[in-house]
Parts: structure tokens; sequence; C-alpha cells
């Protein structure tokens, strides 16, 4: 048996009842198991992709945001989650491994790997950027779909991804493939949390998902993964107060003290209008977040936090435990899900146990 792991981004467990009336996701929804999975806290997306590929919560990934801490860089590189990722057991036990613009991925060891990365400005030339973060065989893939790239945007960047992932797969049938798509986030951001609010993503998704299912056919056991859902968002909310850094994530906000002490700071973000809530440090443990930031802010219902005083119809970023919950859906797998409610931690040690591989020291434990 090979495994295959796609995640649609922004998917909810809310939106199956809309996938469900697509041909080819809903025809794969009707045999298949499903699991309602808690996203990890902050629900952005490049925290629950590491958490997701680890089988480990923040406190030991070590992603807590989509940015990096200073510098406020995309967190592209593989090199910045501090624990194994489901391909590197798999490449440990012998298997061929493949990932396609799946985040996190940059300058990972895999056989057949093209990461989600982008080049700094529009118009600047990716082949750089693709030759120092693909593997030498997937960089070959790259050159053959490059021309599908419309920069960082979507749906060009879904369309290369499937594309990539279907010669990949026909050509070299790796025992483990990673695929990862966009398009569903960035329209829901644009038009609305559910999926009924954005009929034209389903319908492309489910059209890329066509040819996706096609080529994975019998052999592979299919999993098919949300990050998190969508919220409504109508209120930006802007904090500056002196003596603390505010990362906007959304629906949340790490705070970095900057010549502030920790109560007064504490005493501040909670009386700023369209906080909801303020973990202090020695609280971020139990919501399983690292101590590498000093406080973390939660937004009242309807505020995003955001630097440039606007934001977008629909967002995440919230505690995960709060929801809305993605789904965890497996399709063509000879065993059975043990339970219905997971966390996305528990997503690789499903994974792997399907490829009869363990998972040893991960946070998460296998659903079957
Ligand atoms: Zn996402």
């Amino acid at each position: 048996m090979k495994a295959a792991l796609i995640s649609i981004d922004g998917l909810g467990y809310d939106d199956l009842p809309v996938f469900s009336r697509t041909e080819s996701l809903g025809r794969l929804i009707s045999s298949a198991q499903i699991a309602r999975s808690e996203a990890i806290t902050p629900a952005q997306t490049y925290p629950c992709h590491a958490s997701i590929l680890s089988g480990c919560y923040p406190e030991h990934t070590g992603v807590v945001d989509n940015l990096s801490h200073p510098h406020r860089l995309w967190q592209w590189w593989r090199s910045a989650i501090n624990v194994p990722i489901l391909t590197d057991h798999a490449a440990a036990a012998g298997l061929a491994t493949a990932s396609v613009c799946f985040p996190m991925t940059a300058g990972a060891s895999m056989d057949y790997l093209v990461p989600e990365i982008w080049a700094e400005r529009e118009g600047d030339d990716p082949d750089p950027v693709f030759r120092s973060a693909c593997s030498e065989k997937g960089y070959a893939y790259y050159e053959r779909h490059k021309e599908k790239l419309d920069w960082m945007r979507t749906p060009g960047m879904d369309l290369f991804a499937a594309s990539v992932f279907v010669d990949i797969v026909r050509e070299k049938r790796p025992d483990i493939a990673l695929l990862h798509l966009s398009y569903l986030d960035h329209q829901k951001h644009l038009h609305g949390p559910s999926a009924s609010s954005v009929p034209h993503a389903v319908a492309f998704i489910d059209k890329l998902m066509a040819d996706v299912l096609e080529v994975l056919d019998d052999e592979y056991a299919v999993f098919i993964a949300g990050d998190h859902g969508h919220r409504m968002q109508e209120r930006p909310l802007s904090v500056s107060i002196d003596g603390i850094e505010v990362h906007p994530a959304g629906m949340s906000a790490e705070i970095y003290l900057d010549g502030m002490g920790e109560e007064e700071a504490y005493e501040s973000l909670v009386s700023t209008p369209g906080v909801r809530k303020v973990f202090r440090k020695r609280e971020l443990g139990q919501i399983h977040l690292p101590s590498s930031f000093d406080l973390l802010v939660l937004a009242e219902d309807g505020y995003a936090f955001s630097q440039s005083g606007s934001v977008t119809p629909s967002g995440h970023g919230y505690a995960g435990f709060e929801g809305p919950y993605p789904p965890f859906i497996a399709y063509n797998l000879p065993y059975g899900f043990k339970r219905t409610e997971c966390s996305l931690v528990d997503e690789a040690p499903t994974v792997l146990r399907a490829l009869g591989i363990d998972m040893p020291g991960c946070d998460g434990s296998s659903l079957i």
C-alpha cells in the first residue's frame, strides 16, 4: 500500500455537505471515513501544516506563525520545524517520497520535492528560488510546468501543483506523496467563510481532484485534510502599545515584550477594545504553545488583528480548540478509524501507520 496526503487549505468540516454534491470529491466522500480534526492554536496555515507534517504541537515544532520572528519572513523552509516530519520517517524506512507545494517543506530531504515558495517580488525570476528549494528530481517537474505559475497567486499555483503532482505520481509512483491546494482558502478570504460562498472555487478544486484521484488509483490510500476553517471578520484590530511588539496572526496575535513588564502588558492588552482573551507566558503550555514569545491575544468575534487597518471578509488564526474544525478524510484505506474526533497532530501518525511505519516521539496517535 502507498499513501497520499492532500491538504485543501481552508477546508472546514462544515464544508463537507457542499463538497458532497461535487462529482469527484462527492463520490469519494460518500465512501470515505471522516474524522473531525481540531486545528492547533493559532489556526494559521504554516503552524497547522507544521503540525500536520510532524504529528507535534507548536510547543515542539516551534512554529507559531506563518512568518518568522523577528524578520517577518515566510517560513518556507523545512529547517524551521524543530522535529522530524512524516517523510523523514518514510525515507528512513526506505520508501520513495514526494511532495508538491506543501507549506514548510523547502529544502526537505525528499526524492521528488517541489515546495510552496515564491520569488520575493512579482516579476522576479523564480528559477533560482525553486532551484534552491526543490530536490534535484523535483526541479525537473518544476521546469516542465512552471509556465502555469502566476507568482504566489492562485489559481495558477494550484494548476501548477496539481500538474506536477499528477506527473510525479504517474511516472514515479512514490510510496508517499503530499499535495497542497490553496485556491479554496484564498477565495474564502475574499468572499466568505463557507464553501457555499465560493461555488466557483469548489468546482475548480473538484476538477483538479478528478485528475489527482484518477492517477492515484487503487494502489494509494488517500487522505484529505483541511488545515483550519474560516470565520467572518469585519473589524480590523490594530494594537499599538509602547513597550510591546505585536505580530498579527489573523484572529490572534503573538506579543513580544519590548521594554514593558509582563503584568503591565497583560493589563494593557486585556483592556483593549476588541481583545477577548490574553494568555500569559506561563499559560502558553496549556494550549500547546512554546515560550518563544511572551503573551497570546485572542480577538473578539468579528475582529482580526491587522497592521494595515483593513481585513478581508473572512479569516482564521483563531484558537483551534474553539473551532471551526477541519476534516480528516481517508479513502481506499483498508483499516477503520478507531475514533471520529482527532487533532491535526494525529494525522501524520495515521498516514504512516497505513504504510506500516510507527512515528515514535510525536504528540499525536494513529486513528488506525
Ligand atoms: Zn491555511
